[in-house]
């Protein structure tokens, strides 16, 4: 039996955090040397989240549907993309200094108080530009000035006429894409919620401008159901419609997704209808059309485009927070992460009972009927209960323990991670068995 107590949003930070230590999901980056503000390295576990995370966006955006399609683009880019897009001129947080003890803000985040001394002693504002700028090539000068990409969507834009040059696609049809965005953050903070470097997961759909407001709605509700589909509890979710005067310079209509962080509800994802502005301001600055030519009306027309835009991992980082719990089983406490088995680090561990050579073998065949299905944990010490324990911890859904039965009856235990129930399977069923219990047998 199993006994869940709520764990107060007070120590869940810390205890995911500390989990994320120990267990091998995320280290401070360059600890050994102190650790450099704001960076993280993804451990072990982690890299197998995240990419769970990524692969599970992928999965619902590109390989579920025929109307969108994947994109990798650089990373390092010329100015003269990020003058065309705006961020040059607009990319800027409002920047504060305390004159007090000269620390640096956000203005936007601190209500006209230092977090720091509490003196309201406060300078004006200005605009503070989060792009990283860098030089390409040996020579550091402003012919050489390149910068690293603050987000995956522009890649979209300037790729928007090759894609559809090479795909037959035709509105409405999308571009998505993950990978690594950096904004030179004023404060980052709240652990991989805000980072310097992160990872973004960016779909570009481009659809004939008067269906916009249309497939607007459209992904508002499918990406909110993507997060309950991946076991994201409803009521830790919500939709938040921008405000006018909060809307990007790009924006004619903006919703968040939200989730109810420990310190309160905050952006998961930001889905945008930018009208026409990108596509309209890539073609005005390169001098090459950005259209699409519709042979069955005979018009040629730019096409407005509808973006969600997510974070990869402060994704993670929420679908961590909402899985953490601490509960009692058999009057004995242990920390669970209720991970959907998608994202989970491992779908499943397989723990011969004893260190006996007599089970080894026979643990060993049935981890290797497992791995190609499954990625799988092997572990060998300490006692049984302790290794269920540390699967639980991490989320592992499912043990598989190999026993001295096992050498006779050819079967062996699956435990739940959620229920803690145990079965017997014979070795022969097992892929099958496990496949049925992720619902996708
Ligand atoms: P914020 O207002 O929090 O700075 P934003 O509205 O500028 O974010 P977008 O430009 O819409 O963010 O980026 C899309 C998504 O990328 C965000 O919803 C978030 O999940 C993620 N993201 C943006 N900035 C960061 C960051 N510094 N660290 C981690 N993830 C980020």
């Amino acid at each position: 039996m199993t006994e869940t107590a709520a764990v107060p949003a007070d120590d869940l930070m810390e205890k995911v955090v500390r989990l994320c230590r120990t267990r091998g999901f995320i280290f401070p980056s360059a600890e050994i040397y102190g650790g450099f503000r704001s960076t993280y390295d993804y451990g072990p576990l982690g890299v197998n989240m995240l990419r769970n995370v990524k692969n599970a966006w992928w999965r619902a955006m590109v390989q579920q549907r025929v109307d969108v399609v994947g994109l990798d683009a650089a990373i390092l880019g010329p100015p003269a993309v990020w003058e065309a897009s705006g961020h040059l001129a607009t990319f800027t947080d409002p920047l504060v200094d305390c004159k007090n003890c000269h620390e640096r803000w956000r203005a936007d985040k601190i209500e006209g108080v230092c977090p720091n001394c509490g003196s309201r002693d406060l300078t004006e504002a200005r605009a503070f530009n989060l792009m990283f700028k860098t030089h390409a090539g040996p020579v550091e000068d402003e012919g050489h000035v390149a910068y690293l990409r603050p987000e995956t969507a522009q890649g979209m834009f300037t790729n928007f006429a090759n894609v559809l040059g090479t795909t037959r696609k035709k509105p409405p049809f999308g571009i998505a894409q993950v990978g690594k965005s950096f904004r030179n953050e004023i404060t980052p903070q709240n652990f991989v919620f805000r980072t310097r470097e992160f990872e973004q997961m960016e779909m570009e759909y481009f659809v004939p401008p008067d269906e916009a407001p249309k497939w607007f709605d459209y992904w508002l509700a499918e990406r909110m159901q993507w997060y309950l589909d991946l076991g994201m509890p409803a009521e830790k979710l919500r939709l938040r419609h921008h405000e006018p005067s909060e809307l990007s310079h790009y924006s004619r209509g903006t919703a968040d997704v939200e989730f109810e962080f420990p310190w309160g509800w905050d952006e998961l994802e930001g889905i945008a209808n930018r009208g026409d502005y990108d596509l309209s301001a890539h073609a005005a600055a390169s001098g090459v059309a950005q259209d699409y030519f519709d042979p069955q009306t005979n018009e040629r027309y730019t096409p407005y485009v509808i973006e969600p835009a997510a974070g990869a991992t402060r994704t993670m980082m929420a679908f961590l927070l909402a899985a953490y719990t601490e509960d009692e089983v058999g009057g004995e406490a242990r920390t669970v992460l209720r991970l959907h088995w998608r994202l989970a680090p491992y779908q499943v561990a397989v723990l011969p009972l004893s260190k006996k050579d007599t089970l080894e073998p026979v643990a060993r065949q049935v981890l290797a009927s497992l791995q190609p299905h499954f990625m799988c944990d092997y572990d060998v010490t300490q006692s049984i209960g302790r290794r269920y324990r540390r699967q639980d911890e991490v989320g592992t859904p499912w043990c598989v323990t190999v026993d001295f039965d096992s050498l006779e009856d050819d079967a062996v235990t699956v435990r739940d991670r959620d229920t803690t129930e145990q079965v017997r399977v014979p070795i022969a069923d097992l892929v099958s068995e496990l496949r049925r219990r992720t619902g996708e047998g």
